[in-house]
């Protein structure tokens, strides 16, 4: 028969699943013989079942609830009802993954107007006994039985002025006395009812009310943010309650076994005496650090230590506890893994190897990838945040922290630079003109555009803090204002802005540089000798591809040929090109980029070495080069010497209704081959010159983007093989290269097979599947993924998170297509989902044969590939 109520004597820390991570710990803790005060966890599969039946405790949950009621009395010796000797307990939520606060707690339940006499004889303590039971009153009736908090403090306040009371201690039994009864009027009045005397009662409707707090609206958030799923439910757990706030030999307190914040090994921890566990929480009073315990428990805190040690080595992992003294008797009321910083999580795992505590593999899996990007980047410091306003909150589009003054265009933020300043660039979205803008600055912030903006995707493979997507924001770019609610920033106004958390500060917040510690390095060297998934990156520039070398990368996976368009001096060659009436003159524009081209090449070639680096072919539409507000045409149309009329005409006719889905990717070079010519000749002319110059074989992989068809494939790959072994022929040298595709648009996810007949290998560019197959744009969908997610329709953002059910599919059947056809077809990914944990873990399965992703995201490409490895091990 199913069991849904578990004795702390019955379970174990393996039970997660079913008693929550609180109740399985306290299982544990009794099972290893610590003093924790007895009680039982009524399961998750209880709380689901709940839901199921109407929200309903059913009878048999009851009945159970009951034997375990009697076996807690029986351990206790005390009397669930009872007035000479009351058992009391605390009634607590225990998710499977730790939700702090999220859900609802209930503290003394078991009092009434008879047990609180027996209390108070008890304790000989009679203000504390009423003290405890107004408190009780007033958290059920707000916990469980609805009642607005504000108005039994309404109640509380009006009675501390009446009695000109200053301090809540200074009311007396009486005074509080008058408040229960008034409590209890009130309750009445709201519910119509009663207020439930019977301890019974009490507890049945304790244990729905935190069934229900599962999905309250912070719960709900808080499971979004965090990835938990909504259908796990919660546990409840019955613990007989110990009391802190005994006097002066009572207290209560948490602790770190090492530090959560640096890692250190000390106990780390506050404590207050004379105090109940929510007054350390709520703040309202400061606890002592814990070795001031020391002195005022010596026997307590040497007992402490000794559990606080066993318990460490027990889990083999840093833990969070809870304890309370009562009367100079220490119980445990928790412990967990606790959460910490990712500089701690490193230091935690190198230092327990090397006490023998854990293996490397198990140190590999206690950093967190998603946190390691905290190691990479400046920081605001933690006190200045403290204290700093914050304006407003934007997508964490690319993280670190970045302060400055504020500049609306590129070019005033580069001569500011030039002048000694620092500066955040403040556009209504970027464009490729901005590139100088954002390379001098500290950080971007743009009012509009997603995840996958042109900002975030740039300021991403730059490293550069990037908040995007700020709608919030009125940008005015001609008067150089920023209006954030009523207040008016001008240009250089200071601001900050976190793009780690997508927060804009008010002011100028002092930042610290991130630190790349030696244990940093031992991790990750032991994932790269654990993972079997290379890493790679996207890059498009030396500079960048050298960043990603020194985090890591072990080739190029994705080089975007048109940012090289964007920069400043070849804009107008590129504009001319594009402009051009005839071959022949976009042949002779062409021959101008050439050089450019091949001297960037050459500059990747000779930061990678021998490592791979995949070089794409033009990839987007054409007029996203061109000019489009009439004063941006007319001053073109003088720089290029091309009528105004004749180029606001070519910018009308490129103009497409849907770009994304328009002439662009190999469409471009199946009309116009002669720039994949270009492009092809300036790849293999700059490996053959480092081959004369320096003896360096470089193998390039060139890739061919938004391939649907077999036939546009082997169309433009002929291009590019005959401009090629031009190349040979007039240079008298052959060198290895590889042409391979970009599987972005689902039809050539469906013919993986036929198009691997040309392909030499496939890159999953995940950002157009995406939009393709679920029929999102990239660009202009923020706001309805957000909703989306808020209405729990898609559990995270799809162009974050690989779909693994849908386009995952795809992925996968083209992977296996491919294979069909060419058994050893590289495979990889260059979409931005790449650098992200869970869809690394799904490339691992699937079979891919590296990730690509922007530089600073290769050192948590690489422990998540360990760990996807780790995790799929048999
Ligand atoms: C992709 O579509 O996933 C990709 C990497 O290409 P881009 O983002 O440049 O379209
Ligand atoms: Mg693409």
């Amino acid at each position: 028969m199913a069991k849904f109520v578990y004795s702390f004597s019955e379970g174990s820390k393996d039970m997660r699943g079913l008693l929550g991570g609180k109740g399985a710990n306290l299982a544990e803790m009794t099972k290893i013989g610590l003093p924790v005060p007895y009680g039982f966890t009524v399961t998750t599969e209880a709380c689901n079942k709940y839901y199921d039946e109407g929200k309903r405790i059913g009878k048999g949950i009851i009945g159970e609830i009951y034997e375990h009621l009697d076996e807690l009395e029986k351990v206790t010796g005390k009397e669930f009802g009872s007035v000479d000797n009351p058992l009391l307990v605390s009634v607590r939520s225990g998710a499977v993954f730790s939700m702090p606060g999220m859900m609802d707690t209930i503290l003394n339940l078991g009092l009434n107007d008879a047990t609180v006499v027996g209390l108070a004889k008890l304790t000989n303590n009679e203000r504390f006994a009423y003290d405890s039971y107004r408190r009780f009153i007033q958290m059920f009736g707000d916990v469980v039985l609805e009642i607005p908090k504000t108005k039994f403090d309404a109640i509380f306040d009006a009675k501390k002025l009446e009695e000109g009371c200053k301090f809540d201690v200074d009311l007396k039994t009486e005074h509080l006395i008058d408040i229960i009864v008034k409590y209890k009027d009130l309750v009445s009045r709201e519910i119509g009812r009663d207020f439930p005397m019977e301890p019974m009662d009490q507890l049945m409707e304790a244990v729905g009310a935190v069934f229900r707090s599962w999905n309250n609206e912070r719960a709900i958030l808080y499971r979004q943010l965090n990835n938990i799923p909504h259908n796990l439910g919660t546990a409840v757990n019955v613990q007989s309650m110990v009391f802190g706030n005994m006097g002066d030999t009572s207290g209560t307190g948490v602790a770190f076994t090492r530090s959560p914040v640096n890692g250190e090994k000390k106990i780390f921890g506050e404590f207050l005496v004379n105090a109940q566990g929510e007054d350390v929480v709520a703040g309202i009073r400061t606890p002592q650090p814990i070795d001031q315990m020391a002195e005022a428990f010596p026997e307590v805190y040497k007992d402490f230590t000794r559990i606080a040690d066993l318990l460490e080595k027990h889990y083999t992992d840093m833990q969070d506890m809870e304890f309370t003294v009562e009367k100079n008797k220490l119980f445990m009321l928790q412990t967990r893994n606790g959460k910490r910083t990712a500089a701690s999580a490193v230091k935690i795992a190198v230092d327990m190897v090397n006490e023998g505590l854990i293996d490397k593999k198990v140190a590999v899996t206690r950093v967190e990838p998603g946190q390691v990007d905290q190691l990479l980047h400046p920081m605001f410091d933690a006190k200045e945040l403290k204290k700093a306003k914050k304006l407003a909150k934007g997508l964490a589009a690319s993280p670190g922290a970045a302060t400055g003054k504020i500049y609306f265009n590129a070019k005033d933020a580069v001569d500011a630079v030039e002048n000694g300043k620092k500066a955040i660039l403040v556009r209504l979205e970027t464009s490729p003109e901005d590139l100088a803008g954002m390379v001098v600055a500290e950080g971007i912030l743009t009012a509009r555009g997603g995840m996958t903006s042109h900002a975030a995707v740039v300021a991403r493979g730059m490293g550069k803090c990037c908040v995007s997507g700020c709608s919030e924001l009125k940008v005015d770019e001609l008067g150089k204002t920023l209006t954030i609610g009523k207040k008016v920033y001008k240009e250089g106004d200071y601001l900050s802005i976190d793009g780690t958390t997508g927060d804009v500060y008010d002011g100028n917040l002092k930042t610290v540089a991130p630190e790349l510690s030696g244990d940093f390095g031992k991790i990750m060297k032991w994932a790269d000798e654990i993972r079997t998934l290379k890493v790679r990156t996207n890059a498009d520039n030396p500079r960048d591809a050298q960043h990603a070398v020194d985090f890591g990368a072990e080739g190029i996976g994705l080089c975007r040929t048109e940012h090289m368009f964007f920069e400043e001096e070849r804009i107008p060659v590129v504009r001319k090109m594009i402009v051009a009436d005839s071959e022949r003159d976009r042949r002779e524009a062409l021959a101008q980029l050439m050089p450019f081209q091949k001297g960037d090449f050459k500059g990747i070639f000779e930061v990678m070495g021998d490592r791979p680096v995949t070089i794409r072919l033009l990839d987007p539409p054409l007029h996203e080069f061109l000019p489009h507000t009439d004063e941006e045409i007319k001053e073109l149309s003088e720089q290029i010497d091309v009528p105004y009329e004749k180029l606001a005409k070519k910018v009308q006719e490129l103009h497409e209704f849907n770009p994304m889905l328009g002439h662009r990717g190999c469409r471009l070079a199946v009309t116009y081959p002669e720039i994949a010519e270009m492009q092809a000749e300036a790849i293999i002319m700059a490996a053959i010159e480092l081959k004369k110059e320096k003896g360096m074989n470089i193998k390039p992989e060139i890739m061919i983007p938004l391939v649907g068809f077999k036939e546009e494939l082997k169309f433009v790959k002929k291009t590019v093989v005959e401009t090629i072994e031009k190349c040979f022929a007039r240079e008298g040298i052959k060198l290895e290269y590889l042409v391979g595709t970009m599987i972005e648009v689902p039809r050539a996810a469906l013919t993986a097979d036929e198009i691997a007949e040309e392909a030499e290998f496939f890159s999953f560019g995940t950002n157009d599947l995406t939009q393709m197959t679920l029929g999102f744009s990239r660009d202009d969908t923020g706001k309805i993924i957000k909703n989306y997610i808020e209405r729990q329709i898609f559990d995270n953002d799809p162009f974050q998170q690989l779909d693994q059910t849908g386009v995952g599919k795809l992925v996968k059947m083209a992977a296996d297509l491919g294979k069909q056809t060419r058994p050893n077809i590289k495979l990889g990914i260059c979409g931005e989902h790449g650098g992200d944990p869970t869809t690394i873990e799904f490339c691992h399965r699937v079979g891919l044969n590296y990730v690509s992703c922007s530089p600073f995201r290769v050192p948590i490409a690489r422990l998540a590939a360990a760990q996807a490895a780790i995790a799929n091990e048999k």
